[in-house]
């Protein structure tokens, strides 16, 4: 919309960047009109293009600096992102963006998944990640970044995607060290050096620098928190690939635990015979009222019979869609629901497990799922004997049909599945990973406790994590659905 207004009005600005005895102060408690009109009285431009209404950012490290330092503030800053570009908003720092990090970082970039940066608009950078995109490029958004005393969130469209209140005394790893609050300058930066940051209006309400800091803990974090928050740091993709909304949940509910804690969710519906969802209208209609929410969307396929229920082009709305080997029909005809005692029938158990290995294969050759859930979960008759049922032989053909089918593998955190020796095999071969919970209720999300163990014991690293597949990529579009269902 800008962009038109434009053409043959920009001028390219580059001046040297001065900061000593020139700082002005923004009135406290009133919202400072900060756009382009005034852009010259309030930021120091650095390789932009700009006029009266719109600023761009084009070149690597093309910035804007603010002419003002601030403690507590709100910022917020329109803008639009085109052809891959990515940068942060950066607050609390000495000015000069490439001295040593001193303040924070709020990532903008609105690249599809698997391309760009794996961090999306709106991560609080190495403290709480975001990895879900709720803005596409070519798209005007609205990017306010508040910060109150020790409390600091971001929000994208109104949508609260990260926050986080900074502990009395914050454990950082070497290198961010100074990735405290303090006090200190904006800056808006464009760090690739594809596409372009247009900026349209930005407004910064000066706060008080005497906010009281909301309460933290006294007690030290425990090891589960240390683990969550060192992984931030060092950029891992932590994400619960497998909530429900179940037992009254809401979204609100999961997302909040979720910034709490240090990690993003991805939210399914049960999609097959005898659930909520089964037919294309209903599942449209549930991506419909999630399609805004700052959670990945996702959809669990049910039974075996849900690959006749649904349309490839339905489907592929999802992030990504996943399904278990927990409903199958037996060399009897028997319709099993492994979690259900007196809908399972161990016979023999070794045939069993030749029957659900055979399955599992089955399922990962012909149904076009992105991850494979609750895997290796056996019924509670046998599920004592998980280490002696599961040989080599066994893990390794479900490993190697997880390979074959491009299937990640999900770290069951409520289940604790696979075991950890299972993990390290499907690494060892390539296999991708997810976490999920697959929480029953309202009162049973974790913090990813087994997940985190996995990842400790198997040396897993943020190349091994699955990521959902870009538009156009979608494997139920590539690969369509089977013909005839799995049984
Ligand atoms: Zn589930």
């Amino acid at each position: 919309m800008f962009g038109k207004k434009l053409a043959g009005y920009l001028i390219i600005i580059t001046l040297p960047l001065t900061f000593a005895a020139c700082d002005m102060r923004l009135k406290e408690g009133t919202i400072t009109y900060a756009g382009m009109q005034n852009a010259s009285k309030f930021w120091k431009p650095y390789e932009v293009k700009m006029n009266d209404s719109i600023v761009i950012l084009e070149k690597q490290n093309a910035r804007l600096v603010s002419k003002f330092s601030l403690r507590n503030f709100i910022a917020t800053i329109n803008l639009k992102t085109t052809g891959g570009a990515w940068g942060y908003v950066m607050f609390h720092t000495s000015g000069n963006s490439d001295s040593a990090v001193k303040g924070y970082k709020v990532l903008i970039n609105n690249t599809d998944y698997r391309n760009g940066n794996p961090q999306k608009t709106g991560s609080l950078c190495l403290m709480r990640n975001n990895f879900v995109r709720t803005v596409t490029e070519d798209t005007w958004f609205e990017l306010q970044v508040t910060v109150r005393a020790n409390h600091i969130t971001v929000k994208v469209n109104q949508n609260l995607i990260s926050e986080y209140i900074e502990p009395d005394n914050p454990e950082r790893i070497d290198g961010l060290e100074g990735m405290i609050l303090s006090s200190g300058y904006i800056i808006l930066q464009k760090s690739s050096d594809m596409g372009q940051f247009q900026v349209g209006e930005i407004n910064i309400e000066a706060l008080s620098a005497d906010i009281a800091g909301e309460e933290t803990d006294p007690s030290s974090p425990d090891l589960t928190a240390k683990a969550l928050d060192e992984l931030n740091q060092r950029g891992f993709p932590l994400i619960d690939f497998h909530g429900h909304l179940k037992g009254g949940l809401t979204v609100e509910e999961v997302c909040r635990h979720g910034r709490l804690h240090g990690y993003n969710y991805g939210i399914s519906p049960n999609c097959g015979l005898n659930f909520p969802v089964t037919n294309d209208s209903a599942l449209l209609d549930y991506f419909n009222v999630m399609k805004n929410e700052p959670v990945l969307k996702a959809m669990q396929c049910e039974g075996r019979e849900w690959i006749t229920l649904f349309t490839p082009v339905a489907i592929s709305n999802f992030d990504y869609i996943f399904t278990d080997a927990m409903t199958w029909t037996d060399h009897k005809g028997r319709r099993m629901r492994l979690w259900i005692p007196e809908e399972t029938f161990v016979d023999n158990e070794q045939q069993f497990m030749e029957m659900l290995v055979g399955k599992i294969e089955a399922i990962l050759n012909q149904e076009p799922v992105d991850i494979h859930v609750n895997p290796t979960y056996l019924p509670g008759i046998i599920a004592a004997d998980y280490q002696r049922l599961w040989t080599p032989e066994r893990m390794d053909r479900v490993i190697k049909a997880l390979k074959d089918n491009d299937v990640a593998l999900e770290i069951n955190a409520r289940f604790k599945i696979p075991s950890i020796e299972f993990i390290k095999r499907a690494r060892k071969a390539g296999v991708k990973f997810t976490f999920g919970t697959n929480n029953a209720g309202n009162n049973d999300l974790n913090r990813l406790e087994y997940c985190l163990e996995a990842i400790r014991e198997a040396g897993l690293t943020p190349e091994d994590i699955f990521l959902p597949r870009p538009a156009g990529d979608k494997k139920v579009l590539k690969k369509g659905l089977p013909s005839k269902i799995t049984g």
